[in-house]
């Protein structure tokens, strides 16, 4: 066959050298819809190829493999499991021990100094605090651009099928750890546990393509990971386990992975990632364990979030279901307007300031960090002292403090001994210790009206100044801070309101960060899940889940959630789980548009192949062949990663335009795995590969290469059908095809029951080799 007579193949003309010479900057575009949708198809961002691509090359694989390939693959996915498990539960103890030791020493030489001059408190405080945010937004901008904000969003999309360039590399790993300890021991008002989500998402992505390439840390036996499709459940593994080591909720991490980040999920990708995510909480007992008496500093009673709040309010009265509704319409209405600033703030730091430089970043984090700074420690310096309760009535509330300035009740250098700074309990502290000082039950009035306002107002505003820098955050902390405080107001509403001794505000407290993080994440039974695991109390379950829905509900209203925000803000790419309304009026040819495809003859010429490469961005090509008849025929469809290993290898140029022999197995000089390309990178780039004129003008037989079965839909199929065939497979191409003109069969789904597949006698033979 001659390669001019195929289809597909420009005859040889001297179109694809006149390519050649060309800037690929300088390569037109396709149209104008492409201009348009510039923010969704940066080159940077591609998606990711969940498909199995059966092509010859893989189905010579899979026959090769026996019994015992299949049952080591189970075991290493099993071992992965353990590992991302010890991993995620490890880095967490790890960010968790630098955080309080810092913080530690921050306000112990804090203290120290105060007792001369307040002045020189306030310096070391500020200088502390500054030193350990510049590490924190050096590493970031220096090392680990993409270890920036909390890393949710994109793991989403990740999972989604969009790749971000960056997202789990190493490096991001290293850069999030490291970025974590210095944010949040800089005392930024962000949290450590959407970064270790991504940690965790990190590790498993690390650990599935055995190792990084670029630090020489590789293991060529774990390259059977190295495809989309296995990191995905690695990645998911991941996300559940940071949630849990964030939060030492197992349950709340697999409802996690399934509820907001996954977009694909099976049963048995269900029993790995619970495995996971038990195994986080082991880890993280057992290590807490080795800093039982005072081993880590000031790590011990505070760090592992764990508020426990059993003593709480046991029983609850009719009336109180009125405040506590409130308290999510709260929540709903707040966390609306948290997601719509927070849109604001970082559309404007994405397309303003963020344009100017690494400079101006660091300055802008240092600039939050000397306000965040300023008002934690200048605001209580403010507030009139309040006198300790009575001992008598309160027993069980040790105050003043021993310590002076640790835990609950803080004296914070009030002038008489028997007084406490309420302000500073809740603003003077690191933020977990803040959050259990909120959640403290059996303290009615401990702090003041006044008080808890100004730390509402100033945190929120805080909260929304502070995400989107260039450091790692995260929103679960800030949120459940803001919310226990005004759920700590509603809760003195209702004390003083109600004659009943039982009302307990730090109850109302729970309740409250319940109902802002529901209505600005909009996650339910997850958080729910969370809530009860973090405070150790099931009683107060229907409660949440009345909160969270109600929040959930408000919240709907005005806006899409946190991270659907964000994800939008980010123009990733990420399809939701339900198509349009409209896209029902609107048929597959619709999508596609008009445009020439671009499609490959089964021989095509390799300078051909390297013109198309480089004159388009597209990943996925129909190949063509001709029929004895001479009709075309589509043979399959190949991929961009594909193409370019066959150019880079070389081996399979031929001289002259004939068929391969694919039946001769031997032809096959290619592992499956030779196809994968590195996670988080485009691979290896059309640009890299060096091709001397006389290659150029060889051919190649795609046939063994190409996916011969992929998805193809009827042209004026609906796009609501195409979406969600789209969205259920986690498909990268779809191709759309004209009306068939005949009908060879029909499947039902008793077709597929193994039972009846085993009586076709024309399937006999093939089944009992199996
Ligand atoms: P990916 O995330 O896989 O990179 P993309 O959205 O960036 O996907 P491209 O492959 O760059 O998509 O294709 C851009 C547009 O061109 C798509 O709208 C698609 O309809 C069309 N297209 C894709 N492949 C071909 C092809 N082989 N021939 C013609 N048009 C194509
Ligand atoms: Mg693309």
């Amino acid at each position: 066959m001659q390669g001019k007579d195929m289809p597909g193949v420009n005859g040889g003309g001297p179109m694809w050298s006149q390519l050649l010479n060309r800037d690929p900057s300088e390569l037109p575009s396709h149209n104008s819809e492409d201009e348009l949708m510039l923010g969704y198809r940066d080159p940077g961002m591609e998606s990711l190829d969940y498909e199995v691509v059966e092509s010859v090359a893989y189905r010579e694989d899979q026959a090769q493999r026996g019994i015992w390939h299949h049952a080591s693959y189970i075991t290493l996915k099993w071992t992965f499991s353990l590992l991302i498990g010890i991993g995620t539960g490890l880095a967490a103890f790890l960010i968790n021990i630098a955080v309080e030791n810092f913080s530690g020493w921050k306000f112990a030489a804090t203290f120290a100094l105060m007792k001369y001059s307040t002045f020189l408190g306030l310096v070391i405080y500020i200088a502390f605090n500054a030193a350990l945010v510049f590490s924190s937004v050096y590493i970031i901008t220096q090392f680990a651009p993409a270890a920036a904000g909390s890393g949710i969003p994109e793991i989403k999309a990740y999972l989604n099928g969009v790749d971000t360039p960056g997202i789990l590399l190493f490096r991001t790993l290293i850069g999030k750890v490291l970025g974590s300890i210095g944010s949040v021991g800089g005392g930024l008002a962000l949290g450590k546990e959407g970064p270790l989500v991504h940690t965790g998402a990190c590790i498993a992505s690390v650990l599935g393509q055995g190792g990084s390439t670029k630090y020489h840390v590789n293991w060529r036996w774990l390259r059977r990971f190295k495809n989309d499709r296995d990191r995905r459940d690695l990645v998911t593994c991941g996300c559940a386990a940071g949630v849990a080591a964030a939060f030492r909720a197992p349950v709340g991490g697999v409802l996690f992975a399934l509820e907001e980040v996954t977009s694909w999920w099976r049963s048995q990708l269900l029993w790995r990632v619970f495995f996971t995510s038990a195994v986080v909480a082991v880890v993280v007992r057992t290590a807490m364990g080795w800093c039982k008496h005072g081993n880590c500093g000031h790590f011990g009673s505070g760090g592992f979030i764990i508020w426990d709040i059993s003593g709480g309010q046991d029983d609850y009265s009719f009336f109180e279901l009125l405040p506590m509704a409130m308290l999510g319409a709260i929540g709903g209405l707040l966390g609306a307007l948290f997601n719509q600033l927070t849109i604001w703030i970082s559309t404007w730091r994405r397309n303003v300031l963020h344009r100017r430089g690494t400079r101006v970043k660091i300055i802008e984090v240092l600039l939050v960090s000397l306000i965040t700074s300023m008002l934690s420690f200048g605001l209580p310096m403010m507030t009139t002292c309040k006198p300790c309760p009575d001992p008598v009535k309160y027993p069980s509330v040790i105050c003043p403090r021993p310590s002076g300035n640790y835990g609950n009740y803080v004296n914070f250098f009030c002038p008489n001994e028997n007084q406490y700074n309420d302000l500073a309990t809740i603003f003077f502290n690191t933020q977990d210790d803040a959050i259990r000082n909120l959640f403290s039950t059996n303290t009615p009035h401990e702090y003041s009206t006044r008080s808890l306002l100004t730390f509402l107002v100033m945190f929120f505003v805080l909260a929304v100044l502070t995400y989107g820098t260039a450091v790692p955050s995260g929103q679960f902390v800030p949120g459940i801070m803001i919310g226990a405080t005004y759920g700590r107001l509603v809760g003195i509403l209702v004390v003083n309101a109600s004659s009943k001794d039982s009302v307990d505000e730090g109850t109302y407290a729970l309740l409250g960060a319940a109902s802002f993080l529901g209505g600005s994440m909009r996650m339910t039974v997850s958080l729910c899940v969370i809530m009860v695991e973090i405070t150790n109390n099931l009683q107060l379950l229907p409660l949440i889940m009345l909160v969270l829905l109600i929040s959930k509900a408000v919240g709907d209203a005005f806006n899409s959630g946190f991270y659907e925000e964000q994800v939008k803000l980010r123009s990733l790419p990420l399809l939701e789980s339900r198509p349009q309304r409209f896209m029902r009026n609107l048929a597959a040819k619709d999508a596609s548009g008009t445009r020439k495809i671009v499609q490959f003859s089964r021989v095509s010429k390799v300078g051909h192949i390297v013109a198309v490469l480089r004159s388009t961005n597209h990943n996925g090509f129909p190949v063509v062949d001709k029929l004895q008849t001479g009709e075309p025929v589509v043979i399959g469809l190949i991929l961009r990663s594909y193409l370019l290993v066959l150019l880079q290898a070389k081996t399979d140029f031929q001289r002259t335009p004939t068929l391969g022999d694919t039946r001769d197995r031997r032809n096959f000089r290619y592992d499956v795995r030779d196809f994968t390309k590195p996670v988080s990178s485009k691979g290896i780039s059309i640009y890299d590969i060096d091709i001397s004129a006389q290659e150029m003008e060889m051919y190649i037989d795609l046939q063994p290469f190409v996916n011969p079965t992929p998805y193809i839909v009827p042209e004026d199929m609906s796009l609501t059908k195409v979406y969600n065939l789209f969205r259920q497979l986690g498909l990268r191409h779809i191709c759309v095809v004209p009306r068939p003109s005949q009908v060879v069969g029909v499947i039902t789904r008793k077709d597929l029951l193994p039972e009846v597949l085993e009586e076709r006698e024309s399937l006999e033979e093939m089944l009992s080799s199996r």
